[in-house]
């Protein structure tokens, strides 16, 4: 069920049924030339409303902004600071539990580590607050991470590289532009530095001439799986 399209009457009577909502993250990011800003939140999107009709649950619209460190300099990317993901996370939750969920699957098409640990300090103060509640917070490749990697060409695979790419083939291939070229991010570690294109010019991770519609389609199948499963879980979590 979309809370999106759902009516006031829909709601109250699938209340009876599931009290578990999944919450998508995105981000309004770079993605290499080729990738559109939406990509995460596009990702995650189409994944939860297909799992949507595989399992009763809830399904919120997504929070499409998100903290991006990493990319924060290259053009198109618009973040928001972790305060204000925290903020909206804790409003999000609380409201909801109001309205009688209390099973909450956050889960981010976008992995930064900022991103999601300001997710999950939310989470943290969350479960201390509100009794009676199961909160789940990831992205949604650390949940398939282990499958992925077995079958991707590209070693070290992330960022608008082999998967990113043959996903969007998979769900919107005319907001594919050609293929920006192989690249890797050379950030100088452990420092921190304002001037991020210099070390990461391209904005891409991976390789993404080696993507293509049908690894879209299976990593896809793969990431809606795994998502049912973790539906079924945190039912079952206590
Ligand atoms: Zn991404």
């Amino acid at each position: 069920m979309l809370l999106e399209e759902i009516t006031m009457a829909d709601f109250k009577n699938a209340i009876k049924k599931t009290r578990t909502v999944i919450v998508p993250y995105g981000t309004v990011e770079e993605h290499g030339r080729h990738l559109p800003l939406s990509t995460d939140t596009m990702v995650i999107v189409e994944v939860v409303k297909r799992v949507a009709k595989k399992i009763k649950v809830f399904v919120a619209p997504p929070v499409h902004y998100g903290v991006c460190t990493s990319t924060s300099q290259h053009p198109g990317t618009i973040g928001i600071t972790p305060e204000t993901l925290r903020r909206i996370t804790i409003d999000i939750v609380r409201d909801a539990y109001k309205k009688g969920l209390r099973r909450f699957i956050l889960i981010s098409g976008h992995g930064g580590g900022l991103h999601i640990s300001s997710i999950k300090e939310a989470g943290e103060q969350l479960i201390e607050e509100l009794k009676d509640v199961q909160i789940a917070v990831l992205s949604i490749y650390d949940l398939v991470y282990k499958d992925i990697t077995d079958i991707a060409d590209t070693e070290n695979d992330s960022h608008a590289g082999e998967m990113e790419t043959s996903l969007i083939l998979h769900l919107a291939e005319t907001l594919v532009k050609g293929r920006s070229k192989e690249e890797y991010p050379k950030l100088p570690k452990p420092f921190l530095t304002k001037n991020k294109m210099r070390y990461w010019p391209g904005g891409v991770w991976g390789n993404p001439a080696v993507a293509s519609r049908e690894k879209g389609k299976k990593r896809f199948e793969i990431m809606v799986s795994r998502t049912v499963g973790l539906v079924r879980d945190i039912e079952g979590f206590k």
